[in-house]
C-alpha cells in the first residue's frame, strides 16, 4: 500500500493544509521540518508505519468496507429484481397486441 508523508509541524501550512508528500521526500519544502509518515485519512502521524492509516481509521475504512458489501449485496438483488420485472414487462408487450393509441 503506498504511504505518504506529511509535516507534522502545528505551525505550518503544509500541515494546516494536510499536504502529502512523496515517501522519497525528507523535509517539508514549507517549513523544513523532518517529514513524517502520516495517515491519509486523518493525517496524523503513524506510530507504526507498516500501514498508510493509522488504527483509527483503518478500523473505521473496515466498517465502511464491509457496509459497502452488504449494501452491495443488497443493491445486486434489487437490481436482479427490477431485472426480471422489466424481463417480465418485455413479455409481456410482446405477447399482447398493445393498441398504439391512434386517434
Ligand atoms: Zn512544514
Ligand atoms: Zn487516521
Amino acid at each position: 500500500m503506498k504511504r505518504y508523508k506529511g509535516c507534522i509541524n502545528p505551525e505550518c501550512d503544509a500541515f494546516k493544509e494536510q499536504t502529502k508528500y512523496k515517501e522519497e521526500n525528507l523535509y517539508c519544502p514549507n517549513c523544513g521540518c523532518k517529514l513524517e509518515y502520516v495517515c491519509k485519512d486523518c493525517h496524523k502521524a503513524l506510530e507504526d508505519d507498516s500501514d498508510a492509516f493509522c488504527k483509527h481509521c483503518l478500523a473505521k475504512r473496515h466498517d465502511r468496507f464491509q457496509k459497502v458489501k452488504d449494501i452491495g449485496v443488497a443493491v445486486g438483488t434489487t437490481l436482479l429484481a427490477v431485472a426480471g420485472t422489466a424481463a417480465a414487462m418485455l413479455s409481456a408487450s410482446d405477447t399482447e397486441d398493445t393498441p398504439k393509441g391512434e386517434k
